[in-house]
């Protein structure tokens, strides 16, 4: 791993650390820094998987915290796949906490079951009590939710032994309050009156508003049960207002309906309409279809008991269909929530199967590299020398045959043209082999112009052989690149050889024209050009013209190939123009 690529990934767990511990303080930071955490862990590459969960699971808290259910549902399905290549941790724990919670909300007690399940399964692997007890809790109001009131009681007193047991008194009086709702329901009515008093008092004393509320509820409920109204009243009354008190519609819809049966059962029918008809209200404005569905079921028990069976059987039909509606839509988000699953599984074996490939590729080009590296020093060791031993071996008969045998020493001639185009052909392959595999380029600021006077320099005699003119023209005395020189100069002595092979008269410039990010030289001849079919391919290794006039002139067919491999390395281009009979122009160019 690059060692940027580590400090990233660090500064984006220290994001998602903090963002957890916002939780409890301030959700608007846990959105801010999971924001922060998201962007980064995305721009790596590869992405930062794990970073990416813990982002999402931040943001999962805070959708649950606006209320935003189903962007809840919809996100934690997505970062559960990918939790599947991590171990499960803190992040994922509070995910399925707001998943659970925001079905629950939703009317999908089936669903919340299975997620706190979950939850309840990860925290205890990752020993995390808090969690642990929450969870049960949850599993308890789901249970409770679908009607077992036998299971939901057991795991209510298992989350308070929990909670007890690391002093999380809010918690225990949170659980208290759900198992006294529980007996007041099942007809224990004592129970229901001890713990929920209990319960209250522990809000109390935590001065737990909203605790409060729902404590007052249940003790309205058991006192109805227990049919002491006007104490029933009493509390319903009080969690009405203390839900006013507190600004938080939900509550307060609540305990209006509390109220309302309350009411109902004090025979108060008029009250009951009026208050039933205001928590309905305001639950549609608030578009919680839970709580309209609780509101629509007490008003039509509060139609039945006035003996208006025809509202009753209306609102009780609404009811209905409102639960019919919510059923489809539940079922049509799991299908959504499976495609989206489905999806980023595929999106991840996709992924997984592209990062595989490129390791795969890169060990693969490794090998070759090696190999290739391997071959090139062992065959320039294996053709050079005996390349160099025929040539003493030449030179030392030439000595012993004398000047006069005049057949003999063309025969000797011939042998040595051929030697030494062997020679060539090895050096350059290996040349260009070398270069392939291994780039070692070695590149410091020089001056271009100070090179190319060298190569020109060097190579005037030879120019001056063929009565051909080798200039320089520049606009610049000196051009500063960050180059190669021995590789450069190869590239000038390669492209300039080729000029005064292929010119039989006239002259050779070297032009520099410079840019203001790129210098380009041009080697200028007079020569016999190069045909528009051969154009495309004059840079490809072993391509030679085929043409008489070419054909004559000895080489290789690689000079080309090494010096395009050697300006790409340098990050430039080389490129050619020729028109046959008139000359050609090759040109590089290179990033200043
Ligand atoms: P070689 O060793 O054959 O010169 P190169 O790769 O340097 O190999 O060049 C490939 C071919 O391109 C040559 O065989 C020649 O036909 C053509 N060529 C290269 N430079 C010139 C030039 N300046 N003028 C005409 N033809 C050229």
């Amino acid at each position: 791993m690059h060692v940027t690529e580590m400090t990233t990934h660090a500064i984006i767990d220290a994001l998602n650390d903090q963002a957890i511990e916002q939780i409890e303080r301030d959700i608007g930071q846990v959105k801010a820094l999971s924001d922060e955490a998201l962007a980064l862990a995305q721009t790596l590459d590869p992405p930062y998987d794990l970073g990416i969960a813990r982002a999402l699971a931040m943001q999962v808290n805070w959708y649950a915290h606006q209320g935003a259910y189903r962007h809840v549902i919809q996100l934690t399905t997505e970062l559960q796949a990918y939790y599947h290549q991590f171990a499960p941790d803190k992040w994922l724990s509070s995910a399925l906490f707001c998943l659970g919670f925001a079905f629950q909300q939703s009317g999908q007690p089936t669903e919340a079951l299975k997620a706190h399940q979950s939850q309840l399964a990860v925290a205890r692997l990752i020993k995390d009590r808090e969690g642990e007890a929450s969870a049960l809790r949850r599993i308890g109001v789901a249970h409770d939710s679908l009607g077992d009131l036998d299971l939901a009681l057991r795991y209510y007193r298992e989350s308070r032994a929990v909670f007890a047991a690391i002093g999380d008194e809010m918690g225990m009086a949170g659980a208290l309050n759900n198992m006294a709702y529980v007996h007041a329901r099942q007809g224990g009515i004592e129970a229901a009156l001890t713990i929920g008093h209990q319960a209250l008092t522990l809000f109390e004393t935590q001065q737990f508003i909203s605790g409060q509320i729902t404590a007052h509820g249940t003790l309205a409920t058991a006192y109805t049960q227990a049919e002491q109204l006007d104490q029933a009243n009493r509390h319903a009354a009080t969690s009405v207002e203390l839900a006013r008190q507190l600004g938080r519609p939900d509550r307060f819809i609540a305990a209006l309906i509390d109220l309302g049966e309350v009411l109902t059962a004090q025979k108060r029918l008029t009250e009951a309409l009026m208050t039933l008809g205001e928590a309905l209200q305001l639950a549609e404005n608030a578009d919680n279809r839970v709580l309209v569905g609780k509101c629509l079921k007490a008003l039509s028990d509060t139609y039945s008991v006035m003996g208006d069976h025809h509202q009753a059987l209306s609102t009780f039909r609404r009811y209905h269909d409102l639960q019919t509606d919510i059923f489809n839509e539940a079922s049509q988000q799991r299908y959504e929530n499976l495609e989206v699953l489905h999806q980023t599984a595929q999106a991840q074996a996709e992924a997984e199967i592209q990062r595989r490939l490129r390791d795969d590729d890169r060990r693969y080009y490794e090998q070759i590299a090696r190999m290739k590296d391997e071959i090139v020093s062992a065959a320039s060791h294996d053709l050079k020398n005996p390349l160099s031993t025929m040539k003493t071996m030449l030179y030392l008969v030439r000595h012993q045959v004398g000047k006069d045998d005049e057949r003999l020493n063309q025969y000797l001639n011939t042998l040595e043209r051929n030697i030494d185009q062997m020679h060539y052909l090895v050096v350059d392959m290996l040349d260009l082999a070398r270069l392939e595999a291994i780039p070692t380029l070695n590149p410091h600021d020089h001056d271009l112009i100070v090179s190319i006077r060298r190569v020109v320099n060097e190579l005037e005699g030879r120019a001056a052989i063929k009565h051909l003119r080798l200039g320089l023209e520049t606009d610049r005395p000196s051009v500063l690149v960050a180059f190669d020189a021995k590789r450069i100069e190869q590239v000038l002595n390669n492209l300039i050889i080729n000029a005064i092979k292929y010119t039989h008269a006239g002259a050779i410039t070297v032009k520099v024209e410079t840019g203001a990010n790129t210098v380009v030289v041009r080697v200028i001849d007079s020569g016999i050009g190069i045909p528009e079919n051969d154009l495309p391919h004059i840079f490809e290794r072993f391509y030679r013209v085929d043409d008489p006039h070419h054909a004559d002139i000895e080489g290789t067919g690689l000079g080309l190939a090494i010096c395009q491999s050697i300006i790409e390395q340098h990050q430039g281009r080389i490129w050619v123009e020729s028109v046959v009979g008139q000359g050609s122009v090759f040109s590089f160019e290179l990033p200043i």
